[in-house]
């Protein structure tokens, strides 16, 4: 296990939705070769510019992958596992939990893992829903399946262990927000109305402020970003201009989301 003790985790994620993103949203989009084009710049241009960003830093990520985007780029998911990034639980198709039928919820899961098992040669420790969209059901089957932790909630600032059906449990919670997000600000689409794209110093007020108010607190800061959209190059350095705010700070470890899940597993 790293050792965390007196640091402040910093966790870069992304989400590496690529096509299935677009086809989820509106399968007409199967049509639109364009609005497809938009998702596959993620895990064909958009990942190996992010990750020789994160090398030339030093930094070990977690990437949250659709076990549909992992069987079409498997070269994508085998390079994220070799160069010691996590590769985490994303859906299989980009399903939004709550769009589903329940008895559809844990066959979905299982196809997930079972994909990233097979590509990667991964088993996943960690789940980000589609969306950050989850049901009365889905940290039990996460508990089931072996996960250790989920990262999606958006109550409170530091991690914690969730109660599941009223008893404790051993998963832990690395919760997000939409102020430290990507897609909230970056997303735009003529098909997907209200997006609109914010410049990076707008964006980075918010990353930073964010951040410096974790900082001060203590508990931790997970960054939630996208390939298809933080792989762009005027995006990639909002990216590089975040870490850099970050690292000023002596207490700070970049780590993967499974280290710090497995301290504050260990910790709490
Ligand atoms: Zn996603």
């Amino acid at each position: 296990m790293v050792n965390l003790r007196d640091t402040f985790p910093v966790m870069l994620t992304f989400d590496v939705d690529g096509e299935s993103l677009w086809l989820n949203r509106d399968p007409q989009n199967a049509e639109r070769p364009v609005a497809l084009s938009q998702g596959r710049y993620g895990p064909l241009t958009g990942v190996p510019k992010i990750t020789r960003l994160l090398a030339r830093y030093g930094i070990q990520a977690t990437f949250f992958v659709p076990g549909w985007i992992a069987e079409q780029y498997p070269d994508m998911v085998k390079a994220l596992v070799a160069e010691g990034h996590e590769v985490g639980h994303h859906g299989y198709r980009h399903e939004w939990l709550t769009r589903i039928e329940p008895a559809q919820e844990e066959p979905i899961l299982i196809k997930g893992l079972e994909a990233l098992e097979k590509t990667a040669g991964v088993q996943a420790l960690g789940y980000r829903a589609p969306a950050w969209e989850l049901t009365p059901r889905t940290l039990g089957l996460l508990e089931r399946h072996g996960f250790v932790y989920s990262s999606n909630m958006m109550d409170t600032d530091a991690p914690y262990r969730h109660r599941i059906d009223g008893r404790p449990s051993r998963l832990v919670e690395l919760p997000v927000a939409w102020t430290l997000d990507d897609s909230s600000m970056y997303l735009y689409s003529l098909q997907i109305p209200g997006s609109k794209l914010m410049a990076n110093e707008e964006v980075l007020s918010m990353w930073c402020g964010e951040f410096d108010g974790l900082y001060a607190d203590g508990g931790s800061c997970v960054l939630t970003c996208h390939p298809q959209l933080t792989g762009r190059s005027y995006r990639l350095a909002a990216l590089e201009r975040f870490v850099q705010h970050a690292r000023r700070q002596p207490r700070v470890a970049f780590v993967r989301c499974i280290d710090a899940a497995e301290h504050f597993q260990a910790a709490l």
